[in-house]
């Protein structure tokens, strides 16, 4: 694991001097002048169906628990697959469409089909 964590030490890959300076988009290194960017992590790649099994960015999913949709009619039922969905940021991480409706949902109540 080599990612760069908020508050970790970050070290100059060409000279392993500590403390770079931060640039706009990433670091610069005050001892031989390497610029690079920063490994920031979205947060996207470790985000974990029912079972615990890592979702990414076109899987299928089935819906485990039946959904009530705010403040609209309808829900959707337990068993539901949602095909090729996409990762979000927030707590309702699976963007998705069932029946042309777009749909977000936790990633807690799908499981990886
Ligand atoms: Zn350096």
């Amino acid at each position: 694991m080599s990612a760069i964590l908020p508050g970790e030490s970050t070290e100059c890959p060409i000279c392993t001097m500590p403390d770079p300076l931060e640039a706009a988009d990433g670091f610069e290194c005050a001892t031989c002048g390497h610029e690079w960017l920063a490994e920031l992590s979205d947060g996207l790649d470790n985000i974990r169906d029912a079972n615990g099994t890592l979702l990414a960015n076109g899987d299928s999913v089935t819906i485990i628990k039946d959904l009530k949709l705010d403040g609209k009619t309808g829900g959707v039922k337990a068993g539901t697959k949602i095909k090729s969905i996409r990762l979000v940021e927030g707590d309702h991480e699976v963007d998705g469409k069932v029946n042309g409706r777009a749909l977000l949902v936790r990633a807690a109540f799908v499981k990886k089909a």
